[in-house]
């Protein structure tokens, strides 16, 4: 059966993608899918747009967000310090779908999160500088041109300055996890991100657990379990970089934690070699959750 696809991951020119919120429903109508979610980083920009581009060619749609999280599980607490930066490896990120983009507490978290990358993006520039790379921040600013500035606009700068050789080369050298350049933001506790994406009506899942870089051990099942407790809905199982093997462990521990799941590409327009629609995820993904969100909200 044809049209029998989603993509439920992807970003558009409102953080780090390259093809406008409206120029993704053409785009996943070529592709073949039914439904698409779009999840920009750290931002609801681009929905309006996509929505309206999707309801005109047919395509169902989740309004989506896709929120950088402190992998360090802590509650929220009057006593609580700051997590110890170099303590903290791999990364966490909440999809949020099926969100109200007009919540308030959600454009709270926007903000907190837009500030969080004020001051780590210049700092990575700084980093660069003392490595004798030298970009200007007003580089990186143009190229963004938009809601969110993201270190794939950083490495796009560092490309078109002849300074590496690809956008996969500027974070293998300089600005990926754990590089010399690099410089974390993540400071929104999991337990706040799961609860502003339950207060905006959504369904709140893990995104890409590989990135947790936990391994496929206890330590991700345990990881898993944790953010259950605090009310996560559901996980990515299909993902750009999850192995066969991997998506079906994931299924697993959907299973064994009573989480559904979702899945998509993550695509990003021409910035990464991933394609739209790639992951091939089936329609019925889309419609589960969609079911599920809204018994959660009959709950209430
Ligand atoms: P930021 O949220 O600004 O720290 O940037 C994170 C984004 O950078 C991710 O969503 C990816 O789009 C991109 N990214 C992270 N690691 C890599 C990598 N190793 N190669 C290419 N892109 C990456
Ligand atoms: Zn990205
Ligand atoms: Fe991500
Ligand atoms: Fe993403």
């Amino acid at each position: 059966m044809a049209d029998n696809f989603c993509d439920l991951h992807m970003h558009s020119t409102a953080s780090d993608g390259t093809a406008s919120p409206r120029e993704l429903a053409p785009l996943a109508k070529a592709a073949g899918l039914s439904a698409i979610a779009l999840t920009d980083h750290d931002t609801t920009a681009g929905l309006a747009a996509c929505a309206e581009a999707c309801s005109e060619l047919g395509i169902d749609f989740a309004p989506g967000i896709e929120l950088s999280a402190d992998p360090t599980i802590a509650k929220r607490s009057s006593s609580r310090s700051e997590p110890e930066p170099d303590t903290r490896v791999g990364t966490l990120h909440i999809l949020g779908l099926f969100i109200d983009a007009a919540s308030d507490h959600l454009g709270d978290i926007q903000v907190r999160l837009r500030e969080a990358r004020e001051q780590r993006n210049p700092q990575i520039v700084e980093n660069l500088a003392k490595l004798g790379v030298n970009i200007d921040y007003g580089e990186v600013i143009a190229e963004a041109g938009g809601h969110i500035i993201g270190r794939p606009h950083i490495a796009q700068v560092l490309l078109k300055k002849g300074y590496v050789k690809s956008i996969q080369d500027a974070f293998a050298r300089y600005i990926g996890e754990g590089k010399a350049a690099y410089a974390r933001k993540d400071r929104l506790h999991a337990e706040e991100a799961i609860a502003a994406i339950h207060e905006a009506g959504g369904l709140a899942i893990l995104a890409h657990p590989v990135q947790l870089k936990m391994g496929d051990g206890d330590q991700l099942a345990h990881f898993i379990k944790q953010l259950k407790e605090l009310g996560l809905d559901g996980i990515e199982t299909r993902h750009s970089d999850h192995s066969a093997a991997q998506v079906n462990h994931f299924q697993s521990l959907a299973g064994r934690f009573n989480l559904v799941e979702s899945g998509g590409s993550d695509y990003h327009g021409t910035r990464k070699a991933i394609e739209l629609g790639s992951q091939r995820v089936p329609r019925q993904v889309f419609d589960t959750l969609q079911a599920t969100c809204k018994r959660d909200k009959a709950d209430f």
